[in-house]
């Protein structure tokens, strides 16, 4: 498999993982730090994957209090789209 492929095909699991993790904690907001401690990845990788699933509008980014850490922060939720409920 050329290199090229396997980096882009990491981060699109890498953004895959993001989101799942996202959408079983539904509404849930989480800061860049415990997400990364969370799904085993680097702090660059969130927010690689943030930034990929926020431009498809999957996700929100903003400022917020993390549901793990409890701390304000720059957090990440799943809760854009409200005609899922
Ligand atoms: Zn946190």
């Amino acid at each position: 498999m050329p290199a090229r492929h396997k980096c882009q095909e990491i981060k699109g699991l890498a953004s895959e993982l993001l989101g799942r993790f996202l959408e079983g904690h539904d509404g849930a907001a989480f800061c860049f730090a415990c997400l990364a401690a969370m799904l085993a990845m680097t702090r660059s990788e969130v927010i690689d994957a943030a930034d990929r699933l926020r431009s498809a509008g999957e996700i929100e980014v903003r400022e917020g209090r993390c549901a793990n850490c409890g701390r304000s922060n720059v957090v990440v939720c799943g809760s854009v789209d409200s005609d899922r409920r």
